[in-house]
């Protein structure tokens, strides 16, 4: 739901001013609750609570009470006097470091851009429940100092014993589980004074130490270093893009500016898109800084998430390393802001809060008058203008620092080399890999789509399994046994019979998806060791950090993947790269479908050949002459972006004009379509801008919902955001379930 934001108006001074009953008046303070809503409230000071601006409190919020934050200034309008009567009372001020007041501009600023309320942006930036709950005080246990054992000791006792032994403090329960013990044992020590009792202190973070390790530069990589050591030491704004092919040495370069902005006592945040794969990441920077960075990321549990928001408000995270939410920690004393992959679409978040988080970066670091530094291989359009206009500064690292060159890649025309039926590896490619292999090489298969095939059918009725709350096909997913809908997650196990015309055993799989391509690579290299890498194949954190580990250390021949293979992991024995499909993605309504399209294949490719010997790469591809692919095959990298930029330029795209998406949904078909055509009936006249739709969106129906959506063009200079508030004003209400989302500079078109 959206609700127009208004200008911050100072409200209690003008209502109260400095009249002379002023002074008898009870003191008040705005505070901004994380819900959405587009102003503060006014509270009651409670005598002896310091509720200075930043407080994080707990007030009466209708029938609940709720943690809010005192507010710097009011926030929404009212004309109505404030009745102090009628105002309640704050209850309690929460033992936890203030928000910042940096956070509170920022997160003004992010409501403003994205036209979200406020309040949802606060809730972002307090992403960790835990943090605001009182801390409990955890006691453990460590061995009494002198303690003599008595002579007779029962062998549990005695093994508990010599664990604790080190002289560390344990919860007790820690102690028994790790001496093998019951805890019954652990508290018997305990009476007979053998063990102690002690406050566990709270876990801190080890400070990265910026002389640890320090690093040889090539000659080609000293200019980079030094500017932005320069950066870091002018201590003000500014944007630098690092430019540089996958090995190249960015992330190095870019760790001598941490280690600068370390010296100076600040801190740091690296965003990394998928942070869940990088332990390749962490090992490095503990390598070089001699302490592992602060991670922050979803798979956190409750209490630790806590104690990181805290750390990164007390300055005890010196370096965070995170996904997209990680710049909203409540940073003490932030100096350098690092996104890698700039280009990634996983920077953009799409729901409640819309935001590019590369883009709010470049804004956090504007606010707090500090360095970012975007990196990639294959930086976004929108990235390369701006280094064109000079308003980021470019640094381009030539070659990679190993001097292997990068991959050679070729297309396959699989006009000219069709698989064989029913297989989807033509047969230059099964060439290649058994080349691979017979050198002892790994190679990898690259396909953006999970599953074993993405439509099912019965071969004699010819019915397709559809997902019942989508517009979608359901997904065999082969090796779990079921039908799957990507889009809700609705599944089905797969059926005897054809539930149509009831034939039994008829079901047929139309195209690849990964699985199937496991089971042709599994077919033609029976004794290969593989590995099938997919969000949905493998079950946590852990257990994907483990299969990336043993990809290193060459334990596999032949990998299998989906988009998280393209990202930051360097493998050393992979020499061999295969786009099995190079066309999926290609020519879609999405402006940045070519651009994406590039980004991701150039980064596959790039994963071989990293370290020893020129990798190869090859692409299947029913239009070797497509643009996208002759940039790829050529590596004519700068003549697909002019041709890129040239593009934006003529259709008005980003970042040559600005794009908004207005998304309408209900479980009523024709509710949704009544409404997305009475606003688009409201859209304010505007020269320049135009509005397009309603159009059903090309996914139509989700989890039930029918979706029509809007779409806003305006030239870059002129004042989207105004031009949507003004039209928001004007929408009908919002009634029954119908919802209206608002996307500014949408990345998804679906
Ligand atoms: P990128 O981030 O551009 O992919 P990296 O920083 O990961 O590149 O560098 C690629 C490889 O080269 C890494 O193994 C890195 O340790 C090594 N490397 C880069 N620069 C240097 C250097 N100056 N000294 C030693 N090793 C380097
Ligand atoms: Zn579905």
């Amino acid at each position: 739901m959206i609700r127009t934001s208004s200008p911050l108006v100072p409200r209690l001074n003008s209502l109260f001013d400095m009249s002379a009953e002023s002074e008898a008046l009870p003191a008040t303070s705005p505070v901004l609750l994380p819900v959405a809503l587009d102003q503060t409230y006014d509270y009651l000071a409670r005598p002896g609570v310091d509720l200075a601006p930043g407080a994080f409190i707990l007030v009466p919020f209708g029938p609940q009470t709720r943690i809010g934050v005192v507010w710097d200034r009011v926030v929404g309008f009212s004309d109505k006097p404030v009745n102090v009567k009628k105002l309640k009372m704050v209850v309690e001020r929460i033992d936890v470091p203030p928000l910042p007041q940096l956070s509170m501009r920022f997160a003004e600023w992010i409501a403003k851009y994205t036209l979200s309320p406020l309040g949802m942006v606060l809730r972002m930036m307090m992403g960790a429940q835990a943090a605001f709950e009182p801390q409990k005080p955890r006691t453990g246990v460590r061995a009494a100092e002198g303690a003599h054992l008595p002579p007779r000791m029962t062998p549990a006792r005695l093994k508990a014993m010599e664990t604790a032994g080190d002289g560390l403090i344990r919860a007790k329960s820690a102690l028994a589980a790790e001496a093998g013990v019951s805890s019954g044992v652990v508290d018997g020590l305990v009476q007979a004074g053998l063990l102690v009792e002690v406050l566990i202190p709270e876990r801190s973070y080890r400070a990265p130490n910026p002389d640890f390790a320090a690093t040889t530069f090539g000659e080609h990589q000293i200019p980079a270093v030094e500017t932005l050591r320069a950066a870091v030491d002018g201590r003000n704004f500014s944007v630098t893009l690092l430019d540089g092919v996958t090995g190249s040495g960015k992330t190095e370069v870019y760790f001598e500016a941490v280690a600068r902005t370390l010296a100076q006592g600040r801190q740091v945040v690296i965003m990394l898109p998928e942070i869940a794969l990088t332990s390749q990441f962490m090992d490095r920077f503990t390598r070089r800084f001699g302490a592992a960075p602060v991670e922050w990321h979803s798979a956190l549990s409750g209490p630790e998430r806590g104690r990181i928001w805290r750390a990164a408000a007390t300055g005890g995270a010196r370096v965070v390393v995170g996904a997209r939410s990680a710049l909203f920690l409540p940073y003490e004393n932030l100096g350098l802001i690092i996104v890698d992959e700039e280009h990634d679409p996983g920077f953009k978040q799409d729901d409640r809060v819309h935001y590019q988080a590369r883009d709010m970066a470049v804004v956090r670091g504007n606010l707090g008058k500090i360095p970012v530094i975007l990196a990639s291989a294959t930086p976004s359009i929108e990235s390369h203008v701006n280094a064109r206009t000079a308003k980021y500064r470019h640094i381009v690292l030539p070659g990679r620092f190993s001097g292997v060159e990068m991959p050679e890649v070729s297309a396959i025309d699989l006009r000219r080399h069709p698989p064989d039926r029913g297989r989807w590896l033509s047969p230059p490619l099964v060439q290649a890999m058994v080349e691979a292999r017979g050198r002892g090489q790994q190679s990898l298969l690259y396909l953006n789509r999970r599953g074993y095939a993405p439509l099912t059918l019965c071969n004699k009725c010819g019915h397709r399994f559809e997902c019942p709350q989508c517009t979608a096909w359901l997904v065999e997913h082969r090796f779990r046994k079921r039908l799957n809908c990507h889009h809700c997650g609705f599944m089905l196990p797969i059926p005897e019979k054809c539930p149509k015309c009831a034939e039994p055993d008829c079901m047929v799989a139309c195209g690849p998806g990964i699985e199937r391509i496991a089971e042709e690579v599994a077919e033609r290299f029976p004794d290969a060791r593989l590995a099938l890498l997919s969000s949905d194949l493998i079950p946590g954190l852990i257990e994907m950090r483990e299969m990336i580990h043993r990809i290193e250390k060459g334990e596999i021949d032949i990998i299998i993947g989906t988009q998280i293979v393209a990202k930051g992991h360097n493998f050393p024995d992979l020499n061999l790269v295969g786009i099995v499909d190079g066309d999926l993605g290609l020519g879609q309504a999405d402006p940045r479908a070519a651009e994406r399209s590039f980004q991701l294949m150039h980064q596959v490719t790039g994963r071989a050949g990293r370290a020893l010997a020129k990798g190869r790469g090859f692409v299947q591809t029913h239009m070797p002459e497509h643009p996208v692919m002759q940039a790829i095959i050529s590596g004519d990298r700068d003549a697909f972006i002019e041709s890129e930029i040239r593009q934006r330029q003529l259709g008005m795209l980003p970042p040559y004009g600005r794009l908004a998406a207005l998304i309408v949904t209900a479980r009523e078909k024709d509710m949704a379509e009544r409404y997305a055509r009475e606003i688009a009936r409201r859209a304010p006249a505007a020269e320049r801008i135009e509005v397009l739709g309603p159009a059903e969106a090309p996914i139509f129906v989700v989890r039930g919902r029918f979706r029509w959506r809007l779409l806003v063009k305006a030239p870059r200079e002129l004042d989207i955001q105004g031009y949507l508030r003004a039209w928001l004003a004007e929408m009908p209400e919002i009634k029954g379930d119908l919802r209206l989302s608002v996307d500014v500079d949408p990345y998804s078109f679906m």
